[in-house]
């Protein structure tokens, strides 16, 4: 009897040996599973969090794989894809991640870019922004609605927006005015933003990253250099300029040196004509030649009559946007560009109501391009059409 109940125990303590065995195996196997998850998460978290804590200094990133993100994909996925345009879309592991390197969303412009490939016409001349009878061209089309301009007109381009969401929301908040606001194309939550800057009812451009005079600068991921194949400076465009919808034209993201050179430019303007957008020389070089270029290509072109922010203080500034004003009263309109830094916001904040109770109107940048129109059609000389 004893032995019989020894043996039984035995064999039920061996069973529970097992037992507990693959319980500590499977509970391990559980730990590992959760351990990788959280750690991957947390990389996840934490480009996030600094991806939306980026200082709005021009960030270097670490993508190098430029034009490789121009290969259309071979399928196109379903239209509610852009329905969550915050979600990040990125799946590279963990390992290939840097952090503080904004990540080119890989997947959209690679569908815009097939989209693009289908709806293009025999005449070659079609994008989400290109030009139809129904509808005008894209910067008349997507030109948020201008206060009345009963006075000088100040058109504030606020550039290198978007590494900074909350940033975004609070320029978006801007009630004293209509802003615009340049987006870089490489920053994360980029429909996310220009849908909140929409819905408040300002201004987007595109702010194109272009090669600078110093090839030390990092410029970002598929920047416009003068020495590219124009394949590849095509395919770069295409890039950038199917990274979002709805604005109204582009200007250059640093650029001395691609601005100043011709055939690149005219090769920049062409794409501009065909997609009906127009050009803001930001003027970073005395030698550019937006202006000669855009002409050439009909393209609707605007330069930058006041730089706000080269000095990093509010009273700076203050100063700038006094200085704004002067040419405003002087031509009729003012072109100032800023930086979304805390102490420009809070300079155009304090300034703005004051402003509009000297008479100056805050208006989008293509107000001040239909008002040249206009100076243009109703002036001694009708020199007829001007660009679109
Ligand atoms: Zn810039």
């Amino acid at each position: 009897m004893y032995s019989k109940y020894g043996g039984k125990l035995k064999r039920w303590l061996t069973r529970g040996r097992i037992a507990a065995l693959v319980i500590a195996l499977v509970g391990l196997g559980l730990l590992v599973g959760g351990t990788t998850g959280t750690l991957a998460s947390r990389e996840t978290g934490t480009e996030q969090a600094n991806a939306a804590n980026l200082s709005s200094k021009p960030e270097p990133t670490a993508e190098t794989a430029a034009g490789k993100d121009d290969t259309p994909a071979p399928h196109s996925h379903a239209p509610t894809a852009k329905a969550a345009p915050a979600k990040p879309t990125t799946t590279a592991p963990p390992t290939t991640r840097i952090a503080l390197a904004p990540r080119p969303d890989r997947d959209r412009p690679a569908r815009r870019l097939v989209e693009l490939v289908k709806a293009t016409p025999p005449n070659g001349k079609a994008t989400s922004n290109h030009v139809t009878a129904e509808t005008g061209a894209a910067w008349r089309r997507f030109a948020a609605t201008s206060p009345v301009a009963d006075g000088p007109m100040i058109a504030i381009v606020v550039d290198d927006s978007g590494h900074d969401v909350a940033r975004t929301k609070r320029l978006a908040g801007f009630r004293d005015g209509v802003l615009t606001l340049a987006f870089l194309p490489y920053v994360e939550q980029l429909d996310a933003q220009t849908e909140i800057a929409r819905a408040g009812g300002h201004e987007i451009l595109l702010h194109l990253p272009m090669e600078p005079l110093n090839p030390e600068v990092d410029t970002g991921p598929n920047v416009l250099n003068i020495d590219l194949p124009p394949s590849e400076l095509d395919a770069r465009l295409h890039w950038n300029l199917a990274r979002l919808e709805g604005y109204v034209g582009i200007n250059n993201h640093m650029g001395s040196r691609f601005t100043a050179d011709r055939p690149a430019m005219a090769h920049l303007m062409k794409a501009l004509h065909d997609r009906g957008l127009l050009f803001l020389d930001s003027r970073t070089t005395s030698a550019t030649v937006g202006r000669e270029t855009a002409s050439a290509a009909d393209v609707p072109f605007l330069q930058r009559d006041v730089f706000l922010d080269n000095e990093s203080t509010e009273a700076h500034v203050a100063a700038q946007l006094a200085e704004t004003e002067v040419v405003a009263r002087r031509q009729g309109y003012a072109i100032a560009i800023g930086h979304p830094h805390k102490w420009t916001i809070s300079a155009l904040e304090a300034w703005a109501p004051g402003a509009r109770d000297r008479g100056f109107v805050l208006v989008p940048l293509t107000a001040v391009k239909k008002h040249q129109q206009q100076d243009v059609a109703q002036g001694p000389i009708h020199k007829g059409k001007e660009s679109q």
